[in-house]
This record gives structure tokens, sequence and C-alpha cells, in this order.
């Protein structure tokens, strides 16, 4: 039986379903939930060469009829380019209001999938199997979909819901380890900016969820995607300025720069960059004083225990402090030329502070350089 999440939104109430097999048993639990017995199925090459099969077994047990869009993998696929190509397919296909768009992948194919949906035809149903552990935690609840631009990431897009989504653990076993901690980074995430019985939890069973133990990963899993629920059911929209969704931002400030600095360019994964991110985001809480440094050394050791990257140096490169203050100050968090950061009152106490001095963040960069 798989796990439930319920999501209770103004204008969606979907059930994120997390268990072993759901790619296989995607069929069935689809079935009684799609206006039309159609799918257009958007994934990228290498999940198409790993589940697409198992998925399209599924689908015509149960008599879903079905389409498959195949993208290249990676995030150069988040572009304009590639969703014409995708709209242009969908289009080609003969699509209508009822025809399901289901997006099988990481959150590249979620997000590149979900803007399809939302925009063809003024907005298609959209299922989410979501099949790295950073989409099954972070894009399957929340509605955001969307591409790149020159200008930015994720400048384009819209809020769009599911009306499902399954979250399969057995698609895990395919998943480098290195994505599994990416991953695990956003469930750690969660329960640092506030949900302290969830930072608990993964104190006691986060090996067992970075060795592949599938029912430990379907609570986490189940875990993560409840607190963030209950985030966005609050601030749906994300206009809440200062709390609401924002806080999902903990670590991201400093995982950006790290990544951006690296052009994003594979070497520093999104998950890794936020890794590193909340602990910093810690050591600056302790360093203008809103947070005690036992906490920062639960979390320090933590991350050392279960072999997480920690420090600026465990990315393997150099990066200079001013460098990287000053693709915060780029960053859209940015106001009235302050520095904007979720800082933490200890462990599950996020807040946001809008006027946080370089020289500190300069200070705690320099510390962990
Ligand atoms: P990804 O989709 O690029 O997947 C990472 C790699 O793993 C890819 O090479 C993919 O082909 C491969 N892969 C996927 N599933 C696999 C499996 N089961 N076995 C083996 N290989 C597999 O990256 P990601 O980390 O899943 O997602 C990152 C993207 O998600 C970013 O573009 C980010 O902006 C977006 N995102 C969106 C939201 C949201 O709320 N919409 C939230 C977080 C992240
Ligand atoms: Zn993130």
């Amino acid at each position: 039986r798989p796990l439930l999440v319920p999501v209770r939104l103004e204008r969606a109430r979907y059930d994120v379903q997390i268990g072993a097999d759901m790619i296989r048993r995607a069929g069935a639990r689809l079935a009684p939930l799609l206006p039309q017995k159609r799918v257009m199925i958007v994934t990228d090459e290498n999940v198409a060469a790993l589940h697409l099969p198992t998925l399209l077994a599924g689908l015509e047990e149960t008599g879903i009829r079905h389409g498959t869009i195949t993208v290249p993998p990676g995030e150069g696929s988040k572009t304009l380019a590639e969703y014409g190509r995708v709209t242009g397919e969908l289009l080609a296909a003969g699509v209508e209001r009822g025809t399901t768009v289901l997006a099988l992948g990481g959150g590249v194919v979620g997000d590149l999938a979900g803007f399809a949906a939302a925009t063809t035809l003024r907005g298609l149903p959209f299922v989410q199997v979501p099949t790295t552990l950073l989409s099954q935690v972070d894009s399957s609840v929340g509605g955001k979909t969307g591409i790149n631009t020159p200008y930015g990431k994720n400048l384009l897009g819209a809020f769009h819901q599911p009306i499902s989504v399954l979250v399969d653990t057995t698609a895990l076993t395919t998943l480098p380890a290195r994505e599994i901690r990416a991953g695990y980074a956003e469930i750690l995430k969660s329960g640092l900016l506030g949900d302290a019985d969830l930072f608990e939890w993964c104190d006691l069973h986060g090996q067992a969820v970075l060795d592949g133990d599938s029912a430990m990963q379907a609570e986490a899993i189940r875990r993560a995607c409840a607190f963030k629920a209950a985030v966005v059911a609050d601030d749906e929209r994300e206009e809440r300025k200062a709390n609401g969704r924002a806080l999902l931002n903990l670590g991201h400030t400093f995982g950006h720069a790290l990544e951006a600095e690296l052009g994003y360019d594979g070497r520093l994964l999104h998950g890794e960059g936020v890794s590193i991110g909340l602990r910093l985001a810690f050591m600056l809480s302790v360093r203008l004083g809103y947070c005690p440094q036992a906490d920062l050394d639960r979390v320090s050791a933590h991350l050392e225990r279960l072999d997480m990257p920690a420090r600026i140096s465990d990315t393997g490169e150099e990066f200079s402090a001013a460098t990287l203050i000053r693709h915060m100050q780029r960053d859209k968090k940015m106001r009235d030329g302050r520095l904007s950061f979720v800082l933490v009152r200890g462990i599950g106490k996020a807040f946001t502070c809008r006027d946080v001095p370089d020289d500190a963040v300069a200070a705690v960069l320099r510390a962990d350089g």
C-alpha cells in the first residue's frame, strides 16, 4: 500500500502516492483519475531507457492510450527550443482538453512537461512521476513549472498543479549515489527550516535513506512532501514576502552563488550546493547571534557522519568571497542594496532577515573556504 500525502490547495486537491513499483502500477493508479483514457508521456533519454517499458506495460494493461515525447537529459532541455518541440509534438499528436501530460523523469522533465501542459490548449491535465529523489521531495508539491532563458533560470513559467503525483522508490535503485545525496539535502533542508522532528528522524535514519532502504526512503519522502505541502498550502502563489514559501530557500542563497560561479556546468549538483549552503546559513546565523553554536554543531556532525558535502572545499574548487557575494547581490533576493537571507534561530526555526551585512557573509565564507 502506498503512503499518501494529501495536498489541499485553493484550486487543486490531489494526493502524492509514495511506494515501491509505482511506475509499474501507474496505469491502475491513474485510470480512475484521468478525464480521458489517453496520456502523452514526456521523458528524457536516460529515464526512457530505464523505466519507460515498465510504465507502458502498466498503461496497456489498463487500456490507457499513450504517446511518448523524449528529450535529451539534463538542464539543457529546459529551453524555449525544447519547449517548442514538445508543445509542437503534443499538438501534432492531436491532444484534446482531456488528454493528460505525464512527466516521467527528474525535475528537468517535470518543469518542462509541466510548462507544456500548463500552456497547451490553455492547460492540459498533468501527472508527475518524478524519478530523482530531488524531484520526488521538491517538484512534486508546489505546482511550479518552467524553463530557463538567457536572462536567468526558471524565468518563463506557470503555476500548474498536477492531478496526481506517483513517487516510485524503485526508480531510485537506478539513480547514481551522488544524485541521491543531492536529493537528501532538500529533505534535510525541510527539517532544518521548520520541522525539527524531521531533522531528528533524519539523524536516526538518514544513513538508511542514503543506503537505499526503500521503506525508509518512502518515509523520508512522505515527511518532506507533507512538510512542503503545508508550507505551500499557506502561500500557494508565493505572495508572502517574509515567511511562507520564501523559507524554502534556506541554504539556497549560498548554494546558488556556488552553482552560478561554476557556470551550472555539472561540477556541482544543485543539492550539493544546498548541502553546503545549509551549513553556511547556520554559521551565518550563529555569527549574527541568532542561533546557538550547539545547533550548528549538530548540523555539521550530521553532514559529516553521512558524508554529505559540508564545506566549500568539498566542491574541490576555489572561490573568492567577493565573487560569491557579487552573485548573491545579483540574485533576486536582494532588496534595496541589502542582502536578504533565510536564517535560523535554531534547528527547525527559520526566518527571513532582510539586512545582512556583507562583511558577516564574507567572514563566514572565509571561515569555511
Ligand atoms: P534532472 O531532471 O536533470 O535529473 C538528473 C539526472 O538523473 C538526469 O541525467 C536524468 O536523466 C537522470 N535520472 C533521472 N531519474 C533517474 C533514475 N531513476 N535513474 C537514473 N537516472 C535518472 O535533475 P533533478 O535534480 O531531478 O531536477 C533538477 C531540476 O528540477 C532543475 O531544473 C530545477 O530547477 C528543477 N526543480 C524544480 C522544482 C519545482 O518545484 N518545480 C523544485 C526543485 C527543482
Ligand atoms: Zn533546491
